[in-house]
């Protein structure tokens, strides 16, 4: 962004210039109430007036764009003039000029060096004088002057010009009233001629205001001469107030410190401006709107301007959070699609030309657009639906921000057909980049809307490239919202998409919704009827008539096979509007991949929030995120829905996972199936005591963590209980429980069937069904361990077991030490140092024997820097080589062989049995099979969801 400094009366205003022009290599002119900014083939007149009374600058015309890059650029008061090469000729010039009207008129010049800069200006009169190499053309008499030097500059006041050469000389004509031409008479001069009064300077820049002119000098001082009105000429005789209307020979202007030259120079009407080497800026003299005074301002670099808090500029704010409306594809359909179920459509019509990147169009049916709204239509915070914040509790349209439309017409072209039930006749509407209606014209339509999106983010290359190189990508992302809003809005009887991956209008729809009468219908026609084999009804029969949410919805079953890989196909709504929120998310892949580990769920999840005052819609931009006030319950009670749910239709059973403080939950449970194994969760019994020395911790995080389970074998007191399978121990959970506020103890009990509430502590591996032994053997023997719970717990949460192991050891001796964790909890148990110590010598002793017997192959001692010798001696283990030398000692588990090396029995292997037999039938098929393809006699068509059709034709090639 460029930015320019606007000095009107005793105000500097910042002007920003939206556009990526690059103040350096750009024309400028002024007229009185305009700003013309040219580069290359593009000339954009800003309207200053509206700068003036505070307001945003904006472009008064539409850009003006020519044929070949602008070559020289002036103004007068009221008069734009610009030159041009001719694109068919290359010596002919088009010298255009806009006053009331535009005119352009052709100069041909002899031999032209493209190098040769083409200077420009003209008088008030509308004399235009054209100057290139050192020749002199005035277009209105043809009149031409020949010079001994090159021309370096040419600039006019109102009624004389001024030229400089490159030799340094200075020549004026024109009219020498106030003195403006520096000869030292006031006569007119109708051809240029030499300022004596210059000779002993050479002159490096020049400039004409009004009535006076400027010249620098190459030593930094500037002289100047003309009509010294109100001080124009920055003579420092201004201080003395009689000055006004003096006018003299060329001067040495004064008011510039003799110790700074001057840097640059210009003259307005009646104001001169000096800036200074150290980047003061002078000011002398009036103009029209005021007195400038004499005034010196500090322009500094802006790296050292000091950051300063300024109001951005209302487009600049527009299009920084545009950005936030309309980021992609998928954020304009979105928007759109709501605008039109917003507006009761019920048949709607998307097509997507090169995946939306050249056109994303969409017709509907809906009221249509009344033409007393057309020009409100793009502007932004303009909207139909709310008129104040309070109304947002009650609002029941997808939209009501009013920033979409207007977001969209800054990074596309937007077109609009629209007919309102109230017109005869519908209306095409273009809008602006800045959602300004600039083209209306009837057009036939039926009621409804048609707007179409050209060319998305062609304003902005980067963008622009993005969106192209990822359009599939984009494309999908689309498709899954239009999805959501499919399925959950059942107000559409017809839905209709259309995409082409080319700039090719699409030949076929892609996916096409007719009428449905439920939820599993859409359900059933978005991602195909074979969906309904593997989805449940997500039933919430809650009765209790004081629930603030209700849900409705499906997810898969919870049997493998009928999950997804992937999350891809999760849409959750509140009150129907389609919503993004993680923890809810979580909380429903966490349950089900408690049933199902390996897979996701589809899941449609619509929330219902009775009480409206509890939702906070209006969060981000594109209100995909809502805020409920109990999410936490929110996700309680779909943690119970789907535990149940999942338990009724698995052959699995998994307790309640739900975050409680009520225990009395637990017994809620239906029995679990008889299956071999059960998990169980620790559960507070609230009036026995407990004397076993579990470590118990009271966290303050601990309530955020999941319930703490256990598995158990149906036989828990049994011994089978340490048989679990691998596969069956796999399943064993670990999660946190919360435990309600008490002052009684804890217990643990095996025998659940004697009280639902009783604690079980059960182990996933036999080594604890030992522990458990012990303790109960702890318990009968030992009278001196304690433990207690302070009165102020609210919260208790058991460690994982190794500790309990650990501490429980110890305990058989009869040494007593306290175990305090933090402040809930005092444990004592029985420790004595003496006999662990010999205890560790003996194991530490066993060891010794056993790393003495053991003739392990690494042979060499490790030190930390020694990692590639490791990984060489790791290296030599084993290789392919070495299984001819093996020889079988037996089978164990029906699926894995023991071998040892036939020269070395001190190593052992385990094959794996299913993977040995895998490798060895992948290398057997891989070398002798020849796969022959035979074509089908008749195609056969496979149905597939739009999803997969886009990710087909995306892989067509494989
Ligand atoms: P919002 O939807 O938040 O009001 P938008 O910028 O999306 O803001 O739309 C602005 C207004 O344009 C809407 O309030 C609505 O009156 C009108 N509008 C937009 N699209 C349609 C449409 N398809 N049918 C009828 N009216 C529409
Ligand atoms: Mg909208």
């Amino acid at each position: 962004m460029s930015r320019l400094c606007l000095l009107n009366h005793d105000k500097q205003i910042d002007i920003n210039i939206d556009e990526n022009i690059s103040l350096t290599d750009v024309f400028i002119a002024a007229t009185y109430r305009q700003l013309v900014l040219a580069t290359k083939c593009f000339i954009t007149i800003y309207d200053l007036s509206s700068v003036l009374h505070g307001e945003q600058l904006t472009t008064s015309y539409e850009k003006i764009n020519i044929p070949s890059p602008i070559l020289a650029l002036t103004s007068t008061i009221d008069r734009i003039i610009y030159v041009y090469r001719s694109v068919d000729n290359s010596n002919e010039l088009k010298i255009c000029s806009i006053h009331s009207q535009f005119q352009e008129q052709s100069l041909t010049i002899g031999s032209f060096d493209s190098n040769d800069n083409i200077h420009l200006c003209s008088l008030d009169d509308g004399t235009i004088y054209l100057a290139y190499d050192s020749k002199i053309v005035s277009l209105s008499t043809n009149d031409q002057w020949l010079f001994d030097s090159k021309i370096v500059k040419l600039c006019s006041g109102k009624e004389h010009a001024l030229i400089l050469l490159s030799d340094g000389r200075v020549f004026s004509w024109g009219n020498g009233l106030h003195g403006a031409l520096g000869h030292g008479d006031l006569e007119p001069c109708s051809q240029p001629a030499h300022i004596e009064a210059l000779s002993d300077h050479t002159v490096t820049d020049i400039a004409a205001g009004g009535w006076h002119s400027l010249a620098l000098c190459s030593d930094g001082s500037v002289m100047s001469w003309g009509w010294n009105n109100d001080g124009a000429l920055g003579l420092q005789s201004v201080d003395d107030g009689d000055t006004a209307g003096v006018f003299c020979d060329p001067v040495l202007v004064t008011c510039i410190p003799l110790d700074v030259d001057c840097a640059k120079i210009s003259a307005g009407a009646r104001h001169s401006a000096f800036l200074g080497s150290n980047n003061h800026l002078w000011l002398y003299g009036s103009n029209k709107h005021g007195q400038l005074g004499d005034k010196s301002l500090t322009l500094m670099d802006d790296d050292l301007r000091p950051a300063q808090i300024r109001p951005l500029a209302g487009t600049t704010r527009h299009r920084l959070c545009a950005g936030q409306v309309c980021v992609s594809v998928a954020s304009c359909v979105k928007e759109i699609i709501e605008n039109s179920l917003d507006a009761h459509s019920t048949r709607l019509q998307l097509t997507f030309i090169a995946h939306g990147a050249d056109l994303i169009e969409l017709v509907d049916n809906g009221d249509g657009i009344p033409e007393h709204d057309f020009d409100k239509l793009g502007l932004r915070y303009h909207t139909s639906k709310l008129s104040q914040f309070e109304d947002l509790e009650h609002v029941n349209t997808y939209g009501f921000r009013g920033e979409a439309l207007s977001s969209i017409c800054i990074y596309a072209d937007v077109t609009i057909v629209t007919r309102h039930t109230s017109a005869s006749i519908g209306t095409k509407l273009t809008f602006d980049s800045e959602g300004q209606v600039v083209s209306r014209v009837p057009c036939p339509r039926e009621t409804g809307t048609t707007i179409s999106i050209r060319s998305l983010f062609g304003r902005f290359p980067v963008r622009r490239t993005e969106l192209q190189a990822h359009s599939k990508r984009e494309f999908s992302q689309a498709l899954n919202t239009i999805q959501s809003f499919a399925i959950i809005s059942r107000q559409i009887q017809f839905f209709q998409i259309s995409s082409s991956a080319d700039n090719h209008p699409p030949s076929h729809p892609l996916l096409t919704l007719t009428p449905s009468t439920s939820l599993k219908d859409t359900l059933a026609q978005i991602f195909g009827s074979k969906i309904l084999e593997s989805i449940i009804r997500v039933d919430d029969d809650d009765d209790d008539t004081n629930q603030d949410f209700k849900f409705d919805g499906y997810i898969s079953r919870p049997q493998h096979g009928s999950g997804r890989s992937s999350a891809d196909r999760q849409y959750l709504y509140v009150n129907n509007r389609p919503i993004d929120c993680a923890p809810l998310l979580r909380a429903v892949n966490d349950i089900y991949r408690h049933f199902n580990p390996n897979q996701y769920p589809l899941v449609v999840l619509s929330i219902e929030v009775l009480n409206r005052s509890t939702l906070d819609i209006n969060c981000t931009p594109d209100k995909r995120t809502v805020f409920v006030e109990h999410l936490s319950d929110m996700c309680d009670r779909i943690r119970a829905i789907f535990t149940k749910l999942f338990e009724t239709s698995s052959n699995v059973y998994i307790g309640s996972t739900k975050r409680t403080q009520d225990t009395s939950e637990s017994s809620d449970l239906p029995t679990p199936p008889a299956k071999q194994m059960k998990i169980e969760r620790f559960t507070k019994k609230p009036s026995q005591s407990s004397d076993i020395p579990i470590l118990t911790t009271k966290n303050p995080l601990s309530k955020f963590s999941a319930p703490f389970n256990t598995i158990r074998s149906t036989e828990t007191s049994s011994p089978t209980a340490s048989k679990l399978s691998t596969q069956e121990r796999a399943l064993f959970t670990f999660e946190s429980h919360s435990i309600a506020k008490s002052t009684t103890e804890l217990s643990l009990s095996e025998n659940e069937d004697e009280d639902p509430h009783e604690t079980t502590l059960l182990h996933g591996s036999p080594s604890k069904k030992d522990f458990l032994d012990k303790i109960k053997q702890l318990r009968q023997k030992d009278e001196e361990t304690e433990v207690s719970t302070s009165l102020d717990h609210d919260l208790l949460m058991y460690t994982s077991t190794p500790a309990v192991k650990e501490k429980a050891k110890p305990a058989e001796v009869p040494k007593s030490i306290q175990v305090t964790s933090y402040n809930s909890c005092e444990i004592k148990v029985k420790f004595d140092m003496a006999k662990l110590k010999k205890k560790y010598e003996v194991m530490s002793q066993n060891e010794d024997v056993s790393s003495v017997i053991s003739d392990h192959r690494f042979n060499i001692h490790l030190e930390e820097d020694q990692n590639e010798e490791a990984e060489d001696e790791l290296r030599r283990q084993i290789d392919k080589t070495d299984f001819e030398r093996m020889s079988i000692i037996g089978q164990f588990n029906r699926g894995f062989i023991l071998v040892t090396l036939v020269d070395n029995s001190s190593q052992l292997f385990i094959v794996d049995q299913h993977a040995a037999d895998e490798i060895y039938n992948f290398h057997r098929l891989y070398e002798q099979t020849t796969v022959s393809r035979q074509p089908l006699l008749l195609p056969k068509p496979i149905p597939l969801d739009p999803s997969r059709q886009v990710l087909l034709q995306q892989h067509l090639d494989l």
